[in-house]
């Protein structure tokens, strides 16, 4: 595992907050890029300078946002009431350590012990509360303000091939497109978007897309991975994808369908070079920058390569490393047999 995953994945970044991780970008590319510019929204826009050998214009996005939570008020048994900052199950979040606020006070979200839990009511968020140890409502406001993010209280770990941990949604993405950007340079100007507010709407990358108004365009992302035996009376066990069976190119999701002649290119490209691949299994769910990015300029291809993550947005996904590795192989082939006959009707 590179230091610099782990660094990413530990940083915090919860939506429209994602400074500490763009500070870590920033850091990462500014040798290898030119025209650096932190847009308005916070989007981190950069140009890796190719060869000049194909006439092409192409975006690549990975966003640096996470999902948490955010302060919404306080009771007065000190307690902290709180909303959900992009998509979240309730019921992953009792028990959960969190770190509240710009000062990171360590907390925990409240739940009753087994020895009184016997209903069998189902969680809602706003029944929920986070614990900081403060015992009144004065003590609480001296934590924390409405509006604060609440991060996950988590770190990246080595599990053997895997990694567990935070925010792999979408550091892992971030991680892979700075070291695409550190490597050779490409037959044509890659133009970087590192994307802020995905997990609330795919906000940032509409912004950076209207831009960068590109030709063509490669989200890098994690998507859901459900691999494990499944219960038996679900009427469709399809396995969304696989953790280890190589990056995962997405056909169809909620926000859009892949160019063709994209999906076609990166298979044709990862049979040629024995790159682990597969598809994410088409579905009316999930969503990624690709979503609006190829609605913007009257219309821009575009594909999404993603790492399968178990356990997506929880404190604890678990990405496997040769997934991540085969994700930039893929890409970087892809990207050096890129032309314009690729778009070819
Ligand atoms: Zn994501």
């Amino acid at each position: 595992m590179t230091t610099l995953l782990r660094e990413l994945c530990d940083a915090i970044g919860v939506s429209g907050d994602e400074d500490a991780v763009r500070d870590l970008i920033l850091n990462a590319i500014r040798d290898h890029v030119t025209d650096i510019r932190i847009d308005a929204m916070g989007n981190v826009l950069a140009v890796r300078r190719g060869t000049g050998a194909a006439d092409l214009r192409v975006m690549a996005a990975a966003h640096m946002d996470e999902v948490g939570l955010m302060v919404k008020g306080f009771d007065s048994d000190g307690t902290i009431r709180f909303a959900a900052v992009g998509g979240l199950d309730p019921r992953i979040l009792p028990g959960t350590r969190v770190l509240v606020g710009p000062d990171r006070v360590p907390g925990v979200i409240n739940w009753a012990p087994i020895h009184l839990n016997s209903s069998e009511r189902t969680v809602g968020i706003e029944r929920l509360r986070i614990d900081i140890g403060a015992s009144s409502r004065d003590s609480a406001q001296d934590a924390a303000s409405p509006g604060d993010r609440i991060a996950f209280d988590s770190h990246l770990v080595e599990l053997g091939p895997t990694v567990r941990g935070k925010a792999l949604d979408d550091r892992a993405g971030c991680a892979a497109l700075i070291a695409l950007v550190q490597g050779e340079p490409f037959p044509f100007d890659l133009h970087v978007a590192f994307t802020v507010q995905e997990e609330v709407g795919l906000r940032g990358a509409r912004v950076a897309a209207q831009r960068i108004q590109p030709d063509i365009a490669f989200v890098l992302e994690t998507t859901a991975c459900h691999d494990l035996p499944q219960d038996p009376d679900e009427p469709d066990q399809t396995t969304i994808t696989r953790l280890g069976a190589g990056p995962a190119i997405t056909v169809m999701d909620r926000s859009m369908i892949s160019d063709q002649r994209l999906v076609r290119h990166l298979v044709a490209v990862a049979e040629a070079e024995n790159i682990p691949h597969q598809f994410r299994s088409p579905q009316h769910a999930g969503g990624t920058d690709a979503g609006t990015i190829h609605l913007s300029s009257g219309g821009v291809p575009s594909v999404v390569v993603a790492n399968p993550c178990r356990y997506l947005h929880s404190p604890q996904s678990i990405m496997s490393l040769s997934d991540f590795e085969n994700q930039i192989r893929l890409l970087r082939a892809a990207w050096m047999a890129l032309t314009p006959a690729t778009l070819e009707r």
